[in-house]
């Protein structure tokens, strides 16, 4: 399999939040959460439009769920979904957040002040995890494609199965060092403390699910 390069500016973030120091890391789980939230918005909206479409509300959730033994923090919802084409477009160079404003104007400043500053969005899941998966199926598709990426060096993108319409962001939590620990991202009151403290507001459901062994 081919393995893409990410664009400079994407490159240069990435490396950012891989190498991140920042004390608040936690901000990752709002940044994917917002996500969801967002291709479930653009679920309801595609339906108001779209008469093949019905929005049972009941059907749209995100769904946080933690696999300790195996270090994996998964994040699903019910959402709009990513063609292979908005994978590489969406996820394989910054399009918009507080990117572009990041580039131009704190080209400068150290990564505290740009991620205190601007949504980092996705990318920064790169924070707490050394690899990253999205897998994820677009309305009006029945294919399904893997992105996946460990980092600065890039990204690759596969043909997969998925039952159904959305997106699922696994997450492989990285291991603690001797500076810090990554294992909180994994303890079911840690992470509905981060949820509550940021993602109160979000009109979905959030269901939660932690397995110990
Ligand atoms: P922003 O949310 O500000 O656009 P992000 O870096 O957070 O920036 O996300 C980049 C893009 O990737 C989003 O605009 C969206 O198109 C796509 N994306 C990310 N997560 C999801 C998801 N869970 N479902 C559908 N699309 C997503
Ligand atoms: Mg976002």
């Amino acid at each position: 399999m081919v393995k893409k390069e990410f664009k400079a500016e994407s490159k240069r973030l990435l490396e950012m939040m891989v190498n991140s120091i920042y004390s608040q890391k936690e901000i990752f789980l709002r940044e994917l959460i917002s996500n969801s939230s967002d291709a479930i918005d653009k679920m309801y909206y595609k339906a108001l439009t779209d008469d093949s479409i019905s929005f049972e509300k009941d059907n749209y959730y995100i769904k946080v769920s933690a696999d300790k033994e195996n270090r994996i923090l998964t994040i699903t919802d019910t959402g709009i979904g990513m063609t292979k084409e908005d994978l590489e477009n969406n996820l394989g160079i910054i399009a918009k957040s507080g990117s572009l404003t990041f580039k131009k104007e704190n080209e400068a400043k150290d990564g505290h002040d740009i991620i205190g500053q601007f949504g980092v969005g996705f990318y920064s899941a790169f924070m707490v995890a050394d690899k990253v998966t999205v897998v994820s199926r677009a309305v009006g598709s029945n294919e399904a494609y893997k992105w996946e990426s460990e980092g600065a060096e890039g990204y690759t993108i596969e043909p997969v199965e998925k039952d159904s319409v959305g997106t699922e962001i696994t997450l492989k939590i990285k291991e603690n060092t001797e500076e810090e620990t990554f294992d909180e991202y994994l303890e079911e009151y840690r992470l509905r403390g981060i949820i509550k403290k940021y993602s109160d507001f979000i009109r979905y459901p959030i269901k939660m699910d932690v397995t110990t062994s």
